[in-house]
């Protein structure tokens, strides 16, 4: 699947996930309408950019793909390790629930998600019919939010982590991602030593492998159909947000799941 195209907006799947009874899509920052530094199909409302271009945006991704706006459910991601099962879209006016990974089985809801360089990591289960998209920077990681996203399938939809198919999306690659030593002691101390290996020490530099620690806490849960898209969001700018190489001045892009009627 990779690359594809449609109504100007651009798009990443995941090759594994093309026969599953899912949508999902993961846009690029192209075909929008909000202007630099939020160039352009921002869909973070809490970034600096004008409210009437990111809904603007929302709409077009929503037209796009023939989903109704009314449909979305998405959250306040405050790197924490909250997971919510959702049987319901968010009321327009209601306020944005806290968390970190959502989940549902329910086919009228499309989960929506925002990212920056942090991973998405998408969920799908094709046996029991459910979904998950989970928002993992390095906070996320070490609390280990991919593994309690596999854990809350099973509670809430009976989800067995070996039928389960996991795609680690666009998000800052090892090369670009230098972390302090307080990055360090926190997946040592929530970890242990196993965390070392996720770490490169270069010139006296400390690197984080967020790809590998995820895949790793994915099979540690018991999944084994793993598919890394390989995109770095700071190495190509010309197709994502990255808060790292933009300096924080940047807007962020979505992530958009829908299960197929069972
Ligand atoms: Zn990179």
């Amino acid at each position: 699947m990779g690359f594809t195209e449609k109504n100007g907006l651009r798009y990443f799947q995941f090759e594994s996930f093309q026969n599953l009874p899912v949508f999902h899509a993961i846009l690029t920052r192209r075909g929008g309408v909000s202007q630099a530094p939020f160039d352009s199909l921002n869909t973070g409302g809490t970034v600096g950019d004008d409210p009437q271009a990111v809904l603007t945006n929302h709409e077009r991704i929503y037209d796009a793909f023939g989903f109704d706006f009314g449909s979305r459910f998405d959250v306040w991601q405050v790197h924490g390790d909250r997971i919510i099962c959702t049987k319901l879209p968010r009321g327009r006016h209601e306020p944005h629930p806290k968390a970190d990974g959502i989940l549902t089985d329910k086919p009228d809801i499309t989960l929506f998600m925002r990212f920056a360089d942090c991973v998405p990591i998408l969920l799908v289960d094709p046996v029991q019919h459910a979904i998950g998209i989970v928002h993992a920077g390095w906070q996320g990681t070490y609390q280990r939010i991919a593994q309690r996203a596999v854990e809350k399938m099973a509670a809430c939809f009976g989800s067995r982590p070996e039928m389960l198919f996991a795609g680690i999306g666009p998000s800052i690659c090892a090369d670009c991602y230098e972390v302090g030593d307080e990055v360090l002691d926190a997946f040592v101390s929530h970890i242990g030593d196993d965390a070392l290996r996720y770490f490169d020490d270069r010139d006296s530099r400390l690197y984080l492998d967020l790809w590998l620690a995820n895949r790793d806490i994915l099979e540690g849960a018991g999944v084994t159909q793993i598919e890394t898209a390989g995109l770095c969001t700071a190495c190509h700018l010309e197709d994502w947000y990255s808060h790292r190489a933009e300096h924080g001045k940047t807007g962020r892009f979505a992530v958009m799941m829908s299960i197929e009627d069972n």
